[in-house]
């Protein structure tokens, strides 16, 4: 439905999870090193309004540019980063570069919001939230167009800190989204619990939900859970038109994946944004 032009400025900046060959497990000092050298840098993937096909955001999704390794994607340090104490520099780094970004395509006439995701290990000191407020205000970000991604990976042991973090970001206008809905520790504990904005359908109910009755069930709860608490609702991982045309049906607000962009450089972006506008969002309109 989309043309080749497209399809090939969206692939040729693809990186997507999944297709590169796993490399060998890295080690702290090498991870540090990367931090120290500036070999991590952000990828970003557009995020869409189903309703109106217009682009609204980006998803900051970092990459490793390994010498020897090439593109390292991050399911191979963040781990790493989250056991070693690494994460709480990493996720500086990222924030800071996302915030950089941000601000050039607010420059551009780009009226996006920006998510990053946020590690529960980074939750556990209040200077988290001097640091996001103090790079925000830097780089002229309005907090309501910078969203934080949260995903618990493991069970916490003491989330009064955490908590305590998040509703101050809250306080200071951040919007909160819970990533990864269903999966792992990202469960209806998290939303009872935490102020949130958004939810994120794991992209493993999302994909192919039109089809399987249990994730198309898993699917419309979560939009229906969202609706009532007054979050919005976003699709990850929507990877073909049937993916869309369901979720347009079942009435979630947002989709990010395959089928709309690949995580893109960020050199890219606006580029991809100019080209959805003119173009893309008018297929999705046929396709409606
Ligand atoms: P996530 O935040 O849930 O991000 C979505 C992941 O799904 C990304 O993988 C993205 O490239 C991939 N994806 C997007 N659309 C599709 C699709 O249509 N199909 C499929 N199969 N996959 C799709 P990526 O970039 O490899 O990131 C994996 C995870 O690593 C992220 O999951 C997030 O939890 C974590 N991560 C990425 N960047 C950061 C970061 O800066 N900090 C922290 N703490 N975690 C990060
Ligand atoms: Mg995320
Ligand atoms: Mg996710
Ligand atoms: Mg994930």
């Amino acid at each position: 439905w989309c043309d080749a032009r497209w399809r090939s400025l969206s692939l040729s900046a693809a990186s997507g999870a999944g297709g590169a060959s796993q490399p060998a497990p890295y080690t702290k000092e090498e991870l540090a090193a990367a931090l120290r050298d500036g070999q991590l840098m952000n990828y970003y993937q557009p995020k869409v309004s189903i309703a109106s096909g217009r682009m609204v955001g980006v998803e900051a999704l970092v990459r490793w540019q390994h010498p020897r390794d090439g593109i390292v994607y991050p399911d191979n340090f963040i781990p790493l980063a989250e056991e070693s104490g690494l994460i709480d520099q990493l996720t500086r780094v990222v924030f800071s570069s996302a915030m950089k970004h941000a601000r050039t395509w607010h420059e551009g006439g780009l009226d996006l919001s920006m998510s990053v995701n946020v590690s529960m290990d980074n939750l556990h000191s209040l200077g988290f939230v001097d640091f996001i407020v103090a790079e925000a205000a830097a780089a002229e970000v309005a907090p309501r167009k910078i969203i934080l991604e949260v995903t618990e990976s493991r069970l916490m042991q003491d989330l009064r800190t955490p908590l305590e973090v998040l509703a101050r970001l809250r306080l200071r206008r951040f919007r909160l989204s819970v990533d990864d809905f269903g999966t792992g520790y990202s469960s209806l504990v998290q939303l009872r619990d935490i102020p949130f904005d958004e939810l994120k359908i794991d992209r493993s109910f999302v994909h192919g939900a039109g089809e399987d009755p249990t994730k198309r069930a898993i699917c419309s709860a979560s939009i229906g859970l969202a609706r009532q608490m007054g979050l919005d609702a976003v699709a990850e991982g929507v990877e073909d038109s049937a993916d869309w045309r369901f979720l347009q049906a079942i009435g979630c607000d947002l989709a990010q994946g395959y089928f709309i962009a690949r995580p893109m450089p960020a050199d890219a972006v606006l580029a991809w944004a100019a080209h959805w506008q003119a173009t893309c969002s008018h297929e999705l309109e046929r396709l409606s």
